[in-house]
């Protein structure tokens, strides 16, 4: 697969960034489970939140495969960085910038660029997980204005958002056609979140409810058109999908990097364990692993920012890259042996924050019945 000099840079210097600011301390800010504020400025104040975004309303003028590396190497540091950098960049401000006015763009968009502002996007409710026809998070319109009433679950940097991309039902009779998406900034009257979630994983990762109680925004909130926040969604699933599978390849990198040092240094009857066939053979399965989920991960990039129609390759893509970064990290817990168990080595964070990715974008077994469907299934 060719190379651009871009990619080269940006991964270099992304890379860099992760192993002398992001590993030294991913450990702490993994125990203590607080956002950490100054890295993620840190990020916006290097251009990546503007990544896909034109230089004319502040992003950096990138595409895709370069907001895949920055995901990817950043997975490789923490993968909770990751995940709310690519939220930043993509599903927390997109509808902002397609939508949004110029007014918007400059109170919002503009510092959220430089992390100074944060976005979150929220489509799930406890009713409506996979199944986002039965949203029922209302927006009914009251003159120049929209009146939202319902509550969102699972919402990443909720607690801390500081405006919010929000599926609503505007025609509850109509099921998935009458869904539409909304901008709710965090400080008007009505809204509020509940606490932070505790979670197994990626615990770096801010995450609540969120409550609307009569917020009225202005017509100029809406963000599409009346009835098509499917498709709004829909526009930018390919790209959330490819994500999610470079972010599971930077873990897989991350759990064989520590298994393959691990394996030649640890001596056990005489010998580094990785001289056993059956330590081999794990060490063999991430690598082939890795190079799929690699091919796979920049052929949807690539495919994406030639404006190709790859929703399939997406999914396929965030199905496998995803199940081979759990099965991955579950082995590099086994070749650690009693250690894997331990707080002291980082793969039993690894572990934990695998299972992040089963989530966003699709839970797999309705990945598995897109994936068939594709074949007339
Ligand atoms: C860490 C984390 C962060 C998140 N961040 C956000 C966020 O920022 N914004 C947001 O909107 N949401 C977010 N989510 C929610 C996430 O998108 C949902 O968890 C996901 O859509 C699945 O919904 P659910 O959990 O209600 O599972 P359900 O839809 O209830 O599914 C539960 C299980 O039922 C089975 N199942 C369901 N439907 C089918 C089917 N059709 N065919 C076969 N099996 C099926 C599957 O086994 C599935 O795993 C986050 C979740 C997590 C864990």
């Amino acid at each position: 697969m060719l190379r651009s000099n871009s990619e080269d840079l940006i991964r270099k210097v992304i890379a860099r960034f992760v192993d002398q600011e992001v590993i030294p301390v991913a450990e702490e800010h993994d125990r203590k489970g607080e956002f950490p504020v100054e890295l993620f400025q840190k990020l916006g104040s290097m251009g990546v939140f503007g990544i896909r975004y034109p230089k004319s309303i502040g992003g950096s003028g990138g595409n895709t495969t370069l907001y895949c590396i920055i995901a990817e190497e950043l997975a490789r540091g923490l993968l909770s960085l990751a995940g709310t950098t690519a939220m930043q960049c993509l599903m927390g401000t997109d509808g902002l910038y397609r939508f949004g006015t110029k007014d918007m763009h400059e109170t919002f968009l503009k510092p959220a660029l430089r992390g100074k502002k944060i976005g979150a996007f929220q489509l799930t409710e406890p009713e409506a997980g996979s199944d986002l026809g039965n949203v029922r998070t209302t927006a009914v319109q009251d003159g120049d204005s929209f009146v939202i009433n319902g509550m969102k679950t699972w919402s990443t940097s909720g607690p801390i958002a500081d405006f919010h991309t929000v599926l609503c039902q505007t025609n509850p009779d109509k099921g998935l056609k009458g869904l539409m998406f909304f901008f709710v900034p965090s400080d008007i009257p009505g809204f509020s979140h509940s606490k932070r979630f505790e979670t197994l994983g990626t615990r770096t990762t801010l995450l609540s409810e969120i409550y609307f109680n009569n917020c009225r925004v202005p017509s100029e909130y809406r963000l599409g058109q009346e009835g098509k926040g499917l498709k709004v969604l829909l526009s930018i699933l390919a790209e959330i999908r490819a994500m999610t599978g470079a972010l599971a390849l930077g873990l897989l990198r991350a759990a064989m990097d520590a298994s393959l040092r691990y394996a030649k240094e640890r001596i056990q009857f005489g010998k580094p364990i990785g001289k056993n066939q059956l330590v081999q053979s794990k060490i063999a399965k991430m690598a082939v692993d890795l190079e799929a989920s690699r091919l796979m991960v920049y052929n949807t990039a690539r495919m994406i920012d030639s404006n190709e129609s790859c929703l399939h390759q997406a999914t396929m893509t965030k199905y496998f890259a995803t199940e081979a970064a759990c099965r991955a990290t579950d082995e590099a817990t086994r070749i650690f042996g009693g250690y894997g168990y331990s707080m002291e080595y980082p793969v039993q964070r690894y572990y934990r924050d695998s299972r992040f990715l089963l989530y966003g974008g699709g839970v797999h077994e309705v990945l598995q019945t897109n994936i068939a469907k594709h074949y007339g299934l």
